[in-house]
């Protein structure tokens, strides 16, 4: 029986993810913005709580945790303290640790450069991508603990997925994130048809995650910085990888 993974707001732009064994109903919860909506979509499947899953320490993806640890006794899962503790931890991981979501299985990369501790989670069978704050569609986190090159060097841990993984990260930030990629790909014709679709799925009211990770690498300027076209356009012919995607992100937090 295939995973389900449900997919929700949190916050004022967190997302809350669940992820679901039908063969032995295990459910992690991968961070915990806020207890109240992860403890409705619980209810709404008809799910308990086994597991949470923590990718880092800031606030906004562990502030739930407390109280859903209290209510379901679930196991919580988190990166080694680099920096700030993470309270009511059960389990503590490092990069290539394989853990299990009943018969799940999820793989831990280090991903730091947002933050030191940060961690992302790889269901490999169930293609998913749980990168929170390092990975955004069509973005990336803002670089606050680590360096730029840490951070580049995260983003190709998860660029070397295969293309057909889909992402599930940490903010809805995309529709802001394609304005800002495409005052430097304007003419990179998947962006402009991600652009569409986004636009139309906000315009519903609906997600714009889960998107593949093909799809990631065709728009997402912050995986395309070894690109000649965007060392080009950035006019920065000859610079590496990492310097230009340290001047990307600057670029981004001015934007
Ligand atoms: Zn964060």
């Amino acid at each position: 029986m295939a995973a389900e993974i449900r997919t929700f707001p949190c916050l004022s732009d967190n997302f809350g993810y669940l992820i679901h064994d039908p063969a032995t109903k295990a459910t992690a919860s991968v961070d915990a913005p806020e207890a109240a909506p992860i403890i409705k979509a619980l209810e709404r499947e008809g799910w308990t709580l086994t597991d949470i899953l923590i990718t880092h320490h800031h606030h906004d993806h562990v502030g739930g945790v407390a109280e859903l640890k209290r209510k379901y006794g679930c196991r919580v899962v988190a990166p080694h303290d680099k920096t700030t503790k993470i309270a009511d931890v059960d389990l503590r991981v490092a990069h290539g640790d394989v853990i299990k979501v009943g018969s799940l299985l999820a793989r831990v990369l280090e991903t730091p450069g947002h933050t030191l501790d940060h961690i992302s989670y790889v269901f490999d069978n169930e293609k998913a991508l749980f990168a929170a704050d390092t990975l955004f569609s069509i973005g990336c986190g803002r670089v606050f603990e680590g360096t730029y090159p840490m951070m580049w060097e995260s983003l190709l841990k998860l660029r070397v997925l295969p293309d057909d993984f889909n992402l599930y990260c940490g903010h809805e930030y995309t529709a802001s994130n394609i304005k800002f990629a495409q005052t430097i790909e304007p003419d990179n014709a998947a962006l402009k048809a991600r652009a569409e679709e986004v636009s139309r799925l906000r315009a519903a009211g609906k997600p714009t995650i889960p998107v593949s990770l093909g799809n990631e690498k065709k728009t997402n300027v912050f995986l395309r910085a070894d690109e000649p076209s965007v060392a080009a356009s950035l006019r920065m012919k000859g610079a590496g990888a990492a310097e230009i995607f340290a001047e990307l992100r600057e670029r981004k937090n001015k934007s």
